[in-house]
């Protein structure tokens, strides 16, 4: 299931391995806890290569090891309330990207996602934030809920949660795919693949969205 140390994997065959993962996750057949075991452990002293670079929430709820499947040495998780993207989390994702080859990355949102509820009450006019902290989150998240919520008459909160949940992911996978020249340079000449999804907290099924790349949905 882990792909060899020496050896990075293409970013769609990463992908598949997400998948897959994932399906035996929502099947309730996960195998990767009986891959940490002390000899994988010692075998990662000497180093890693994480497949892929997840930036997910930070919500209890969703922890990517876990909804992929996968082990110790796996993946390079980058977690924060909102999936959001500020210089640290690029910083984050170009030293993976640039120290271990790892050549997919994945901004994963979810349903009910605190941060996108908390920032589109702000936005709606509900709440205030207090916390110059807690702002900095929402002031990254507001953005791409404002643009989503223009020329729009949709009142129903669900679908408008659902929207605001896929506009952040969006705009976090655009920030890191346009906001360093270290990753656009990957991702021209090097087959980085950056690619926004959403995790359902009901059934805990991944979903990828749209503008993955046709060669990418396969393994080569
Ligand atoms: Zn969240």
């Amino acid at each position: 299931m882990s792909p060899r140390l020496s050896n990075m994997i293409s970013a769609s065959e990463a992908l598949a391995l997400l998948r897959e993962g994932n399906q035996r996750f929502v099947a309730h057949q996960s195998e990767a806890v009986a891959t940490m075991n002390p000899a994988r452990r010692t075998e990662l002293v000497a180093g890693q290569a994480p497949f892929a670079i997840v930036l997910g929430c930070s919500d209890s709820r969703v922890p990517a090891e876990l909804v992929f499947d996968q082990g110790l040495g796996d993946l390079f998780v980058i977690r924060v309330a909102g999936n959001i993207v500020a210089p640290s989390q690029i910083g984050s994702v170009e030293f993976a990207a640039e120290r271990f080859g790892t050549r997919l990355v994945v901004v994963m949102g979810h349903s009910q996602c605190g941060a996108v509820m908390a920032t589109l009450e702000v936005v709606l006019g509900n709440a205030t934030t207090e916390s110059r902290n807690l702002k900095s989150i929402v002031d990254l998240v507001r953005p791409s809920i404002e643009e989503m919520l223009e020329d729009r008459e949709e009142t129903d909160p669900d679908v408008l949660i659902h929207e605001a949940v896929r506009a952040n992911v969006r705009a976090s996978v655009n920030h890191l795919r346009h906001g360093s020249e270290l990753l656009e340079e990957l991702i021209q000449k090097d087959g980085l693949l950056i690619v926004g999804a959403e995790y359902s907290l009901e059934s805990g099924i991944v979903t990828f969205f749209d503008g993955v790349p046709e060669s990418a949905k396969e393994p080569e």
